[in-house]
C-alpha cells in the first residue's frame, strides 16, 4: 500500500506493473480527496466505468452534456445508469456563455471557422470540465496511446500543467481491439453507433462514420485540414499549445 503522498514518481511506475481494472483502485487508495473521472460514453470511458462500478470506488464520475450528443449517446448514458444503479454527473455549459455564443456564431457557427469551432468546444466542453476538477486530487481520463500524438504524449500518468493536476489515463497501454474485446466480454454496453462505423463519438454535428482502416480520430471535425483532432480536453498538459482563440465577450 501506498502512502498517500500520491507523487508522479511513486505512482507512475506502480501503475504501470498493475492490471488496469487494479490501477483505479490503487489510484483510490494513494490519493486523498476527490478523484475525477471524465466519461465521454467511449468504449474506453463505459469499461473503465464498468470497473468503479464493479469495486464500487469511490471516484466522482462526470459528463459533459455538450447540448448536441447524438440520441444514441443519450439513450447509452440512460441505459449505463440502469445497469449499473450509479448516476453519471452531468455537467453543464455557463448559460449565459452559451446564448453569448450561439447569438455571436449561430448554432452552428463551428463550421465556419477553426477559432468559432475552439469557441464552441471551450464554452461546451473545456470550461465546464475546469469547473469539473477544480479542487480535485486527480483526474481520471480513458485515453491510449495508439489514438494520436497528443494523447501518445499524456502517458499512463501524466500532470496537468494548466489544471496542476495529476492525470491518469488507466487504460493507455491497451489497443482499441482489446477494449472493444474486454466490453465484449463483460457485456459492457456501447453506443450504437460503433455498430455504423462510428468509432471516437462526440457532438453530433462534429462526428461522422469512418472508412474501414482509417484512423478512429478522422471522424471528428473532418472539415478542419490536420490538426490534432482534439476539442480541448486533453490538451492542457500542452498548455503552450492550447490556442488562443479569442474568448472575450463569452
Ligand atoms: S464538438 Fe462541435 S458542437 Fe461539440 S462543443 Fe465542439 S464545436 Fe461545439
Amino acid at each position: 500500500m501506498l502512502d498517500r503522498t500520491g507523487s508522479l514518481e511513486t505512482m507512475a511506475p506502480a501503475l504501470a506493473k498493475l492490471a488496469a481494472p487494479r490501477r483505479l483502485a490503487y489510484l483510490r487508495d494513494a490519493l486523498a480527496g476527490r478523484i475525477v473521472f471524465t466519461h465521454g460514453f467511449g468504449v474506453e470511458g463505459q469499461l473503465i466505468f464498468h470497473w468503479i462500478c464493479e469495486a464500487g470506488l469511490d471516484i466522482d464520475v462526470v459528463t459533459f452534456d455538450t447540448g448536441r450528443l447524438f440520441p444514441e449517446t443519450y439513450e447509452l448514458w440512460a441505459a449505463t445508469e440502469a445497469r449499473y444503479g450509479r448516476r453519471i454527473r452531468a455537467i453543464y455549459p455557463n448559460t449565459g456563455a452559451l446564448e453569448r455564443l450561439v447569438a455571436r456564431q449561430g448554432i452552428d457557427g463551428f463550421y465556419e471557422s477553426k477559432a468559432a469551432r475552439e469557441a464552441c468546444c471551450a464554452v461546451r466542453k473545456t470550461r465546464p470540465l475546469d469547473r469539473a476538477l477544480k479542487g480535485a486530487a486527480a483526474w481520471i481520463a480513458g485515453l491510449r496511446a495508439d489514438q494520436n500524438e497528443v494523447r501518445r504524449d499524456g502517458g499512463l500518468v501524466g500532470f496537468d500543467l494548466a489544471r496542476k493536476l495529476t492525470k491518469v489515463n488507466p487504460l493507455f497501454d491497451w489497443t482499441r481491439e482489446q477494449v472493444l474485446a474486454e466490453t465484449a466480454r463483460l457485456g459492457v454496453p456501447i453506443n450504437a453507433l460503433h455498430a455504423q462505423g462510428f468509432a471516437s463519438i462526440g457532438c453530433a454535428p462534429c462526428t461522422r462514420a469512418i472508412a474501414p482502416g482509417e484512423p478512429e480520430r478522422n471522424g471528428r471535425w473532418w472539415w478542419e485540414e490536420g490538426g490534432h483532432k482534439e476539442c480541448g480536453l486533453h490538451l492542457g498538459r500542452l498548455s503552450p499549445d492550447v490556442p488562443k482563440t479569442d474568448l472575450s465577450g463569452l
